[in-house]
């Protein structure tokens, strides 16, 4: 890495320049702390943790969103008894009050990182009010921020909620921590506050105090004395993109040509983050994540609930379910088949209704119930077609239950093959192009050795593409992509010049897409499929078609 740069994720689309500020580290207990006597150490870690408490409620109360939360629990864990008692213990043990704290939050932070998920969350928490407590218990000043006197970037190891609640936003440029991914403390508060973040960067903790600093989200990057190019690109760019994450119009091409935008969700805790952003609907609802990880299919009545809520999220908008895609990389205890030798091969996806038709049967059953009397439009498709006789099955079943629009994905060669007769039956069509490629390519997708022939821009891939879009076309009927194909803009702007008529991604892909669709005509569109289909191999179909690409989404997109 060039000297005077680090890379991490960066959150969000920021950029900002400001002065390097670091943030000292925390206290810690002397090494040998003499021990109290019991009765004045009990009294002083009581007291401590009070104050601790105290404080960080008075900040949760003066507080909004996420900052607020993540301020009442970590005075949440510094009332908790519990916490007091085990340190208290320690006390008695024959540690120092300082030794005792660090030893008993060290305990609970093993059993929170453990216990994973929300508790492991919670480690930066405890490790702040460890941080508090000791600095109270040695006469020290509070940890955390200094008094910053300019525009200034703060780097540090990790940065508790408290501590980003003590800043002074007119003069902070940006946050960069060595510790922490997109979904760490400090990147949600950063997101809430708007602040230019890049967390995960560790390179960032060598960089020169009081060095000019560059903070650049969308790319990751930290820059130590950078260029004013460079800083006025970041800052454009950043300012753009704010522009787009705000668009929240219909997504179309320049002259009008509507391309519905969908999200890809797999629960409904992701179908309420996507609903409250400008999509229009849900193209692939992986209904498998209900399933996995159990002993036993998911009972009916919870089936309903489940579909319910997403319905429910949509309100009124499209929602595509996909019927359960279990087998492969994504095996159940009660229906994937053991032993078999080549399971990315063997019976996944529809064909696990071979075995356990009635797996089927109660998933349809409950969509239909789910869907009964809804507003929002509700689409139902099967993974992994292979053949015209399991797209009409697929479909009499669907129907007999009461649903009225039902398609298949495009996942196998054959199945783009045979659109035509796939569609007969059917009323939808919906390209998975991570498993198409994996199977037109015979390329693990999950292989990294590989990754040069798992490539969307394969153009055994593209033309198969296109002739499922030929068979919508010549059917009437409308075909869509939902695997990563359509989250990368500029193949999302061959897609549409292909003729698809939605595309669905992870919700937080939309707005660079539309952004795209939005910079380019149809004709556009169309001249880059044409040169993507007919490049020799995949590099050169990219190149074909981003030497036809808008100047600002290429630098705005970094495409
Ligand atoms: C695909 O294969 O492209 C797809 C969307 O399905 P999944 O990624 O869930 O296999
Ligand atoms: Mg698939």
């Amino acid at each position: 890495m060039t000297p005077g740069t680090a890379r991490g994720a960066g959150v969000g689309y920021g950029a900002g320049i400001g002065l390097a500020v670091h943030v000292p580290p925390a206290p810690v207990a002397p090494e040998h702390e003499a021990a109290e006597d019991i009765e004045t150490a009990t009294a002083r870690i009581h007291d401590a943790f009070d104050q601790v408490a105290r404080a960080l409620t008075d900040r949760a109360a003066h507080a909004t969103g996420p900052l607020a939360e993540t301020l009442a629990a970590a005075a949440t864990m510094a009332a908790d008894p519990a916490l007091t008692d085990q340190t208290v213990r320690q006390a008695g043990a024959g540690f120092g009050p300082a030794t005792a704290v660090t030893r008993a939050v060290e305990s609970f932070a093993t059993t929170f990182q453990e216990a994973g998920g929300y508790l492991a969350e919670r480690v930066t928490d405890l490790v702040s009010v460890r941080d508090r407590v000791v600095a109270l218990l040695l006469g020290q000043d509070e940890p955390g921020m200094p008094a910053l006197i300019g525009r200034s970037v703060i780097i540090a190891a990790d940065l508790a909620p408290a501590d980003t609640a003590a800043l002074d936003l007119d003069l902070i440029a940006g946050i960069v921590t060595a510790a922490g991914g997109p979904t760490s403390h400090t990147a949600i508060i950063a997101r809430q506050l708007g602040i230019p973040c890049v967390v995960g960067a560790a390179a960032a903790l060598q960089l020169p105090a009081g060095a000019r600093i560059l903070v650049d989200a969308a790319s990751g990057t930290v820059v130590a004395d950078p260029d004013e190019e460079r800083v006025a690109l970041a800052l454009r760019r950043a300012r753009r993109l704010a522009e787009v994450a705000e668009d929240d119009r219909p997504a179309a091409t320049s002259d009008g040509h509507r391309i519905q935008l969908l999200a890809n969700i797999g629960t409904p805790e992701d179908a309420l983050r996507a609903a409250s952003t400008a999509v229009d609907g849900v193209g692939l609802f992986r209904t498998e994540m209900l399933y996995l990880d159990r002993a036993a299919a998911p009972s009916s009545a919870e089936q309903v609930g489940v579909y319910r809520q997403v319905l429910d999220a949509f309100d009124g908008r499209k929602v595509v379910l996909r019927t359960l895609d279990a087998g492969a990389d994504k095996p159940l205890t009660f229906a994937t088949a053991d032993g078999e030798a080549n399971p990315a091969l063997g019976l996944r996806g529809y064909r696990t209704a071979r075995r356990h038709p009635e797996l089927l049967e109660d998933q349809l059953a409950a969509i239909a119930e789910a869907a009964t009397d809804h507003p929002s439009p509700v689409w139902v498709m099967a993974p992994m077609i292979s053949t015209a006789g399991e797209a009409a099955e697929f479909a009499a079943r669907a129907r007999s239950h009461g649903i009225t629009t039902v398609g298949a994905m495009v996942e196998v060669p054959s199945a783009a093959l045979l659109a035509d007769e796939l569609l007969a039956p059917l009323d939808f069509l919906s390209l998975g192009t991570n498993d198409l490629t994996q199977y037109v390519m015979a390329a693990d997708r999950l292989s990294t050795d590989l990754a040069d022939l798992t490539d969307r821009w394969q153009p055994a891939v593209l033309r198969l593409v296109a002739a499922t879009v030929r068979a919508g076309k010549t059917a009437g009927k409308p075909v869509g992509v939902c695997g990563e194909s359509a989250a990368d803009p500029l193949m999302a702007l061959v897609l549409t010049g292909l003729g698809i008529s939605s595309l669905s991604m992870s919700a937080p892909s939309v707005g660079g897409v539309r952004y795209a669709l939005r910079a380019h005509d149809l004709r556009a569109c169309r001249r880059m499929a044409e040169a993507a289909l007919a490049a020799p191999d995949a590099a050169a179909a990219r190149s074909a078609a981003a030497a036809l690409l808008d100047e600002t989404v290429r630098e705005t997109l970094h495409v």
